[in-house]
């Protein structure tokens, strides 16, 4: 009897030669973007004490109320696969003493997050996100930056159909008595709402705005707005993200009802969604965060930064899988596999992209394989020797190895 088959667990898949190309460009275009503006790569471990995320995330949020894998070492401590990058970064931040490097301390990554969320396309439980994020400076600028860089970003890889909407959060003060207002207005209607906004209003209220819901979606339309609450210094600061947006040429939407799915936001909040997208339509969001490194025990710090899903960028560009690097040359042999094997290491010594016959076909079979290949040329080990082959007229000349690597070399563009 044959063993039963092993499938990847449910909402992961797996990154094939194809699409890893595909991502490869992703990860590049926004190294290139991102260093050249200053950013550094960090990499956080995949796994973090949970405390990290219950306090950096926020207990009320649906990350962390349901979506972690949360799991218990054999030293009973509580760990969880990182559901999102801000918080690691904030907690290498303040690991590292990066407080002490001149301000700002700009970052950004390329890695794996994990939510336990319903799979479908463009939502996964196991996804990807480039992110950056910018420590340590309050100025309107860095947020107009942050969101500049976003959008060249999903622009450069061909994201369709972009939307930017924007809104400020205020500070903490005026989103708590906000917060306590819109629950009010909340338990006034509350007959009208949803069960599931019924039973949140105290721990979330702001999620409401979430809601597809029809009663809910007609109490929020007469919801106060925390927008038409903001202080004269949050209007200020808002004013001024929009006027550098606008000098930037970036088109953008203020969006009133705009909320994420994170507690720790404060000020500058934006979202990129995609009309390419289905019913997953958000590609990319951020803000603000201006207690976050506080909160996680660090000295008062403002932040700000963004992410954008490596898959829905791919999805929203409509980029489709494409076959991996080419081969300059197939080295085919019917009688000396040594020096088969030396002729492709020189070519590889010599930067040249080379691959040798390895499963035993005929002479046929290995000139079909380098032709399926793509191989731009194809040497021969035979009776006489080694001999380059034309693909195209099937001719073949003897050649020694140096004339072969100068000929393809003067052949082959660096
Ligand atoms: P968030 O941290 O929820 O604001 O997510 C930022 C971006 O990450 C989203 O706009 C999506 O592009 C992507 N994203 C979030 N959750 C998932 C998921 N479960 N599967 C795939 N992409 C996701």
């Amino acid at each position: 009897m044959s063993s039963p088959t092993i499938r990847a667990p449910r909402g992961t898949y797996d990154v094939l030669p194809d699409l890893a190309v595909l991502r490869a460009e992703v990860e590049q275009t926004a190294a290139e973007l991102l260093e050249a503006a200053g950013y550094g790569r960090i990499e956080t471990p995949a796994f973090e004490s949970t405390e990290l995320f219950s306090r950096g995330v926020g207990q009320s949020t649906d990350i962390v109320q349901k979506e972690m894998y949360t799991f218990e070492d054999s030293g009973h401590r509580s760990l969880t696969l990182r559901p999102e990058g801000t918080a690691p970064v904030c907690r290498a931040y303040v690991e590292h003493g990066m407080h002490k490097l001149p301000a700002p301390v700009k970052l950004y990554y390329f890695s794996n997050f994990f939510r336990s969320e319903k799979p479908q396309e463009g939502r996964y439980r196991q996804f990807w996100q480039v992110g950056a994020e910018v420590l340590g400076s309050h100025d309107p600028a860095t947020d107009a930056e942050s969101i500049v860089l976003a959008h060249t970003l999903l622009d450069r890889l061909g994201a369709r159909g972009l939307r930017l909407r924007l809104a400020s959060l205020g500070s903490p003060a005026t989103r708590s008595a906000y917060t306590a207002d819109l629950k009010t207005h909340l338990r006034d209607k509350s007959d009208e709402l949803s069960p599931q906004v019924r039973a949140r209003i105290d721990l979330n209220p702001l999620r409401a705005f979430d809601s597809d819901d029809p009663g809910t979606r007609r109490v929020m339309a007469g919801a106060p707005r925390l927008l038409d609450r903001l202080s004269p210094e949050d209007a200020e600061h808002f004013d001024e993200v929009k006027a550098l947006l606008a000098a930037a040429g970036v088109p953008y939407e203020i969006d009133s009802t705009l909320v994420r799915g994170l507690d720790y936001y404060t000020r500058t909040l934006f979202e990129f969604s995609s009309d390419a997208l289905g019913a997953q339509s958000g590609v990319g969001g951020g803000g603000r965060y201006d207690g976050l490194v506080a909160q996680l025990g660090g000295p008062p710090t403002p932040g700000i930064g963004w992410a954008a899903g490596v898959e829905r960028i791919l999805l929203s560009a409509g980029r489709q899988p494409s076959p991996p690097v080419g081969v300059d040359l197939f080295v085919a042999y019917e009688t000396d596999r040594r020096q088969a094997f030396q002729t492709m290491l020189d070519a590889r010594h010599h930067g040249l992209r080379a691959q040798m016959e390895l499963t035993g076909r005929s002479l046929k079979g290995q000139l079909k394989h380098a032709d399926r290949l793509g191989a731009r040329f194809v040497a021969v080990v035979d009776d006489d020797g080694l001999q380059l082959r034309d693909p195209r007229s099937g001719t073949q000349e003897p050649v020694d190895s140096a004339q072969l690597i100068a000929l393809l070399q003067a052949e082959v563009p660096s």
